[in-house]
């Protein structure tokens, strides 16, 4: 039994969280691999930091007044 993914797994869950929260199990496997694996937890803060930003411009826009 694999409890550890792949890089390339970790990178295709961390975008599809972006639209859909992952099952608990999936959450908890990238946030094992995040924590030993500095290349993918560099890239999620990344992604974050765009996500975060773009949210953001977004809310602002539907602001009714
Ligand atoms: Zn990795």
């Amino acid at each position: 039994m694999n409890l550890m993914y792949s890089c390339k797994r970790v990178a295709e869950l961390l975008s599809q969280r972006l639209d859909e929260p992952l099952g608990l199990i999936d959450e908890m496997r990238l946030r094992l691999h995040l924590s030993m694996c500095g290349n993918c937890s560099n890239v999620a803060e990344q992604i974050g930091a765009v996500h975060a930003a773009s949210a953001e411009l977004l809310s602002n826009g539907l602001e009714p007044d």
